[in-house]
């Protein structure tokens, strides 16, 4: 029998301060982590990449206030873990760190000029801090084992999309049996940035904001864990943004098509690419609260016990709605063929879609409409009406688009709120519609009681 094989994932506030970082040192422990996979601490992605562009507009002052900020954050932290007591050369690591975030800023501030390479080599400091100052953690905690820390840029080949890059995954498990060979069957357990990777030429990419969930899902794949187990701030997958109703409540087993849609329609706990390769290889994932490991999570498994009509529901704001509309479209083969060949050369993905004889719509994240060729070209092909924000919400569940009277209880839990589009029947697991922005979360809100809350 081959060894099991648990890769763990800490996301930013669970990285928060050094009491944080001991606590989910513990969890590794109890969990029988094989391979830990970090975020940065809390906030700190946004601030080095806040550096970024305030260095590209010459704001000398606040560009050094934030490098200030980020260094004495992460200096804390060292302090309060005895950082470097008992690992000299692990100090001269931590000041090649933030001695590196200085000079890559003051490249910026003398460039006035931030490409996204320099920005995701910018970015790729914050995981880097994190699982330096988090290994000293775990080994605290882990006494009985031995602590090492992985450069995930050894084994998380990527293409050269900055900000925004593909992995490569047989590389990727290649380069996994190359370097890790014996994971899991020794007593050593690794500890790995998320959200960053390179190139084949050496150079630092990210997998995109959020991209820890992902990273760690390849890795899990690549050397083809047990168990994916992501940890956060929440106890697991809720029925929906606990933040938007506190009357949400975590949802214990969830299959991987509902959770997909979820993340992929704006349940921000997951990065919505996350599931596909647990899905490819098969991993059961977990997904709880590092501050509340005891309070059970969310399972998500290939099938669950229940398979509920509503499981959950989520939004995702800024919305554009691209209505196209010609009479050529009636009784014409080829039209969406053409309208498709623009988004494509436009690299422009659709989220939801409806037709009728001779239109059809389609929402698109709004910042997509600053792309002014993709409307150029929608226009020279028909008449192109567009809408902004929009909040598109969706409820995920089961048979969902094929339930009579299903659309009727939705409108009448929404009462006076307008739908913009109805987009059903595509997805067995996904019923999804739009409404005008601000009246996005009280739509939820009213969903939630109507469907989740009884
Ligand atoms: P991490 O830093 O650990 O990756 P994130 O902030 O990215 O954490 O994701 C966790 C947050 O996701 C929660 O604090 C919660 O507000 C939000 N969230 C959105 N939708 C859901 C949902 N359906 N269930 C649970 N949390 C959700
Ligand atoms: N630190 C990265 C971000 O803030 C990645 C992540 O948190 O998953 O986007
Ligand atoms: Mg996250």
């Amino acid at each position: 029998m081959s060894a099991s094989r648990n890769v763990l994932k800490f996301g930013g506030t669970s990285m928060a301060d050094a009491q944080a970082m001991l606590r989910s040192g513990q969890i590794c422990l109890d969990h029988h982590a094989h391979l830990v996979v970090v975020s940065a601490t809390s906030g700190t992605t946004n601030q080095l990449l806040e550096i970024a562009s305030l260095g590209e507009q010459g704001h000398r002052d606040r560009t050094h206030e934030l490098v200030g900020q980020i260094k004495k954050k992460h200096s804390l932290i060292a302090q309060d873990l005895n950082f470097g007591k008992a690992d000299l050369n692990s100090l001269d690591d931590l000041d090649e760190l933030l001695s590196e975030l200085t000079t890559l800023a003051e490249g910026i501030l003398l460039m006035r000029e931030a490409s996204s390479r320099a920005r995701d080599r910018l970015a790729a400091i914050g995981e880097s801090l994190s699982s330096l100052l988090f290994r000293q953690a775990l080994s605290l905690v882990a006494s009985n084992h031995e602590v090492r820390l992985l450069d995930v840029r050894s084994v998380m080949r990527t293409d050269d999309n900055f900000g925004q890059a593909r992995p490569i995954t047989d590389e990727i498990k290649r380069l996994m049996n190359k370097h890790l060979p014996t994971l899991g069957e020794d007593e050593v357990i690794y500890v790995t940035q998320g959200f960053i990777g390179e190139t084949e030429d050496g150079f630092t990419t990210t997998l995109g904001r959020g991209g820890s969930d992902y990273s760690a899902a390849l890795l899990a794949e690549g050397i083809q864990a047990s168990v994916l187990e992501i940890w956060t701030d929440v106890t697991g997958i809720a029925t929906t943004d606990p933040r938007l109703c506190p009357k949400a409540r975590s949802i214990p087993e969830i299959t991987f098509k509902e959770a997909a849609e979820l993340a992929v329609f704006g349940a921000k706990v997951l990065h919505p690419t996350t599931l596909a390769p647990a899905m490819r290889a098969r991993i059961p994932v977990f997904v709880g609260s590092s501050y509340e490991p005891k309070a059970g999570g969310t399972w998500i498994r290939w099938q669950t016990q229940d398979a509920p009509l509503v499981r959950a529901m989520a939004l995702r704001k800024n919305q554009g709605l691209i209505t196209l509309s010609t009479p050529k479209m009636l009784n014409q083969y080829g039209f969406l063929y053409e309208i498709f060949k623009i988004f494509n050369q436009n690299q422009v993905s659709v989220d939801a879609i409806t037709t009728s004889e001779i239109s059809v719509a389609m929402t698109v994240d709004a910042s997509v409409l600053t792309n002014k060729n993709l409307t150029r070209d929608l226009s020279e092909l028909c008449e192109v009406k567009i809408e902004q924000n929009l909040t598109l919400i969706s409820m995920i569940g089961n048979n969902i688009n094929h339930t009579a009277g299903l659309a009727l209880s939705i409108f009448g839990a929404l009462g006076n709120i307008n739908v913009r589009m109805i987009c059903q029947g595509a997805s067995i697991h996904n019923f999804c519609f739009l409404v005008e922005g601000n009246e996005g979360e009280e739509a939820l809100r009213r969903l939630h009681k109507t469907f989740l809350e009884n």
